[in-house]
């Protein structure tokens, strides 16, 4: 029997591999860990202070923008764990590993205690045709987990994505921003106008994309109050 179990698991293992995501390791506690404990350990965080001006205040400081807390978990570096954990919540279809890591990062926002006054958490919007190719956005599900553990409502749909524009990828600040205007909307300000918004998304790399949703919602609604959630900071 004994034989007949690990032969089913190494065949398993070579149609589905059970081993970590960033280095490739066999995983004995089952693929739905995603990393060995070795990698859960040592992946590769920010040292932001909440209470000193990190990069991402800074950053929204420099364009004007007055933002109650802003932070990031993750520290992305190019082949290191951060990446691994990035593309499969983006490319891979992971989805679950975006919740998942919205839930770890909630409890050190917690043990911070920031984002403490926010009213509704808002993840930055796909626009719809994309969000149908991929099947979920991952911003969603990275504002999920922080929703469980921050116990803090979501709110889809106050930030709409109504322009389907190109990857950002490759484009550097000026390019994004000019990329990214008017690809976004606000809606029911009206009910909204005086509320703390919590804008989630995957990655801050120039910031370009979340400064624009900021001053979409500044804009419609000049009386609300900003705060700012990537996962990463690239
Ligand atoms: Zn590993």
């Amino acid at each position: 029997m004994e034989f007949l179990r690990r032969f089913f698991t190494d065949i398993s293992d070579i149609i589905c591999p059970n081993s970590c995501i960033s280095c490739g390791c066999h995983l004995k506690a089952g693929k739905e860990n995603f990393l060995c404990p070795n990698c859960w350990e040592n992946y590769e965080k920010t040292d932001f202070s909440p209470d000193a001006e990190n990069l991402i205040i800074q950053s929204f400081k420099s364009e004007g923008i007055n933002i109650v807390h802003g932070y990031a978990f993750l520290k992305f570096d190019k082949k290191e764990t951060t990446q691994k954990i990035l593309h499969n919540i983006k490319y891979f279809r992971h989805p679950e590993l975006g919740v998942k890591f919205g839930r770890i990062a909630a409890l050190k926002l917690t043990e911070l205690g920031v984002f403490k006054t926010v009213d509704y958490i808002l993840p930055v919007p796909m626009h719809p045709e994309k969000q149908k190719k991929r099947g979920y956005n991952q911003a969603e599900k990275i504002a999920e987990g922080l929703s469980e553990v921050l116990n803090k409502p979501l709110k889809l749909g106050v930030l709409e994505k109504i322009k389907n524009i190109k990857s950002q990828t490759r484009m550097n600040k000026v390019q994004r921003r000019a990329n990214s205007a008017n690809a976004f909307k606000a809606n029911r300000v009206g009910e909204l106008s005086d509320k703390h918004f919590l804008i989630v998304d995957d990655v801050f790399t120039t910031g370009a994309t979340l400064e624009t949703c900021a001053k979409v919602l500044l804009e419609a609604m000049p009386e609300c109050k900003i705060s700012i959630f990537a996962l990463a900071k690239a």
